[in-house]
């Protein structure tokens, strides 16, 4: 499976959405996954194909495992319950109509379904939260106003139009030791109410509270795409970072918008295949040191490791800036092939 994560490091000496590419540890490189990681870590080896936005990243964001596990006061991965929880090998792989599911499907494995009509005409985001850590309504909105954009545009085909619906709340306490994967994944499974089918694709988001389990003081991470559908926002990060990183006076609110925004477009970006996750590249511009981002610094899909600098400037120019990321000529290139093959 593909994760990928977006770090938090943006404001603070972090990129914010910048997205390194992650890492994999020598002994799994056998195995096949990949992961990706926005941060410092590299790219690995593996083929499991997770990619973390994240600033710190030493260490492999892991797929779920199903072992029964204490999760009181430890960092162990939540298990979902044994009678009903599906595995990697028994989950419904696809969809249609299946209800209350997990997406194991990797990054990518989709890009056909959101960019295109011939399957599906209609998207539709379901966004669960964690108790505190509500969506920004306006973050979604210029989100949103972005996926129009490129409807407008027919990059993005969906005749049928794009429903966010934020849903239910989770008063789910987070992990003691912070996020991992099998944790986001238990709430998608108790969660979780809609899987594409019929003439509708389907993206997941969650938003929670507490952190990504590899964060540090380097960095911390602010979202995560993990599968062909899913993604997660670390709202209490983002909003302390915004939080932090303004030096404006009067400017915080805007800022903290403007960076959920992106965040949520960049891990979006992820899910619908940039950069060179499953949307063929027309031109090379994918980051080699930083594996599934694009190389254009002024591209929503870009990871610089100047976090500090990143950060500084989103600071001091957020009365001008635009209300979400944009994407760089390369990437829309790209989005605007998959129709012209
Ligand atoms: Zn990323
Ligand atoms: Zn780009």
């Amino acid at each position: 499976m593909r994760v990928f994560v977006l770090l938090s490091a943006l404001l603070f000496g972090a990129s914010v959405w910048g997205v390194a590419c992650g890492p994999s540890s020598p002994d799994e490189s056998s195995s096949e996954q990949q992961t990706v990681v926005d941060g410092s870590q590299q790219e690995g080896t593996s083929s499991s194909e997770q990619v973390a936005d994240n600033a710190t990243g030493n260490e492999q964001a892991q797929p779920p495992e199903r072992e029964p596990v204490d999760n009181a006061g430890t960092t162990e991965q939540v298990n979902p319950p044994k009678d009903e929880a599906p595995t990697k090998d028994e989950a419904p792989a696809q969809d249609e109509g299946s209800k209350t599911k997990v997406d194991f499907t990797p990054i990518g494995s989709r890009v056909e379904e959101f960019f295109k009509d011939d399957k599906y005409k209609s998207l539709l985001i379901e966004v669960d939260y964690a108790k505190g850590y509500k969506p920004s309504q306006e973050a979604l909105d210029a989100f949103k106003a972005k996926l129009e954009e490129l409807r407008s545009k027919s990059l993005f085909k969906k005749p049928g139009g794009i429903q966010i619906k934020i849903d239910q709340e989770i008063t789910d306490q987070p992990p003691a030791g912070g996020w991992k994967i099998a944790d986001l994944q238990q709430l998608e499974f108790n969660y979780r109410q809609n899987m594409p089918g019929g003439t509708q694709a389907v993206a997941y988001f969650l938003y929670v509270g507490g952190n990504w389990h590899e964060d540090s003081s380097n960095g911390r991470v602010l979202g995560i795409a993990y599968s062909g559908s899913t993604m997660t926002v670390f709202k209490k990060t983002v909003d302390d970072v915004c939080s932090s990183a303004s030096i404006i006076p009067g400017t915080t609110q805007k800022l903290c918008r403007v960076v959920e925004a992106s965040i949520v477009l960049h891990e979006f970006a992820h899910i619908i295949g940039m950069t060179n996750l499953g949307l063929k590249m027309t031109t090379n511009h994918e980051d080699e040191a930083h594996k599934g981002h694009c190389n254009n610094k002024d591209c929503v899909n870009y990871w610089t490791n100047n976090q500090s600098s990143m950060a500084g400037a989103l600071g001091s120019v957020i009365g001008s800036a635009p209300d979400v990321l944009p994407f760089g000529k390369e990437c829309l290139d790209d989005m605007a092939a998959i129709h012209n093959p």
